[in-house]
């Protein structure tokens, strides 16, 4: 469903990524991680062109990502996306937020959105909190409102960059879970992060990146046990 191959993408003369090259199939997990700096957050905005590659192909379904002659919404209907920071609108309520775009973007009729969009609330573990406007929800209750929000546009494919990165432990469960029910659902996942043991359990397949290339990549059993390249030994040894 997602496909990548020999992607590079440099900002002036610095190349960030080096080449990279992977498959995502409908309904797999797939989680990056590797060490700050090494190009995971490009890496996912090239997949839904907010970064224009500068070189190699990305496919989303049928789309062609770096064909200058992108349709974006079509890419946008099929790709969410969540980021660290949630970018909610702080004058909206949770259920506003929700329901902007399919409303804005698509045009759908208000009252089918409002019933989707409080049913999305209610998967994300928030009935009761439709009216909350996002400075009264803690950063975890945001985070899933920005997951109702993607999820509202019904897309094919989800990413994640480092979601719980700017959460408090006991927040960052909710999320985990939220984002667990959705893989066990069938949604296809793409994850940039930090979160080990989350990696571990959730993902059909993970990938090590450094310096903007792919050093390391299999299923969680080998990856964890047996990682064969020394970077991503030494990298697994610091954060195990
Ligand atoms: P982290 O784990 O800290 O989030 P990352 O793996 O997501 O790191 P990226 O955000 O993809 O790393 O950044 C990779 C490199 O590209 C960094 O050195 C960064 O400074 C550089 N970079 C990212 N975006 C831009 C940009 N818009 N212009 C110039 N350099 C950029
Ligand atoms: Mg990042």
């Amino acid at each position: 469903i997602v496909q990548l191959i020999d992607v590079h993408k440099s900002f002036g003369s610095f190349e960030v990524l080096k080449g990279v090259s992977f498959d995502v199939k409908k309904g797999e997990v797939i989680c990056i991680i590797g060490p700050s700096g090494s190009g995971k957050s490009t890496l996912i905005r090239c997949i839904n062109a907010l970064v224009p590659v500068s070189s190699g192909t990305i496919r989303v379904e049928n789309i062609e990502v770096a064909d200058p002659k992108l349709d974006k919404l079509a890419l946008r209907r099929k790709v969410g996306m969540v980021f660290q920071q949630y970018n909610l609108f702080p004058h909206k309520t949770a259920l506003q937020n929700v329901m902007m775009a399919p409303i804005h973007v698509l045009g759908q009729d208000k009252r089918e959105v409002e019933e989707r969009a409080r049913d999305l609330l209610k998967k994300v573990r928030l009935s009761g909190k439709e009216g909350s406007y996002p400075g009264e929800l803690s950063g975890g209750q945001q985070q899933r409102v920005a997951i109702a929000r993607s999820l509202a546009m019904r897309p094919d494919v989800m990413l994640f960059d480092e979601v719980t990165a700017a959460l408090d432990p006991e927040t960052v469960k909710e999320v985990l879970v939220t984002i667990r029910e959705l893989a066990e659902e069938g949604m296809t996942c793409l994850l940039v992060t930090h979160e080990m043991n989350f990696a571990r359990d959730i993902a059909d397949h993970i990938y090590f990146t450094d310096r903007g290339v792919i050093v390391e990549h299999g299923p969680p059993a080998t990856f964890f046990t047996a990682a064969s390249d020394p970077r991503t030994r030494e990298f697994l040894s610091q954060v195990l």
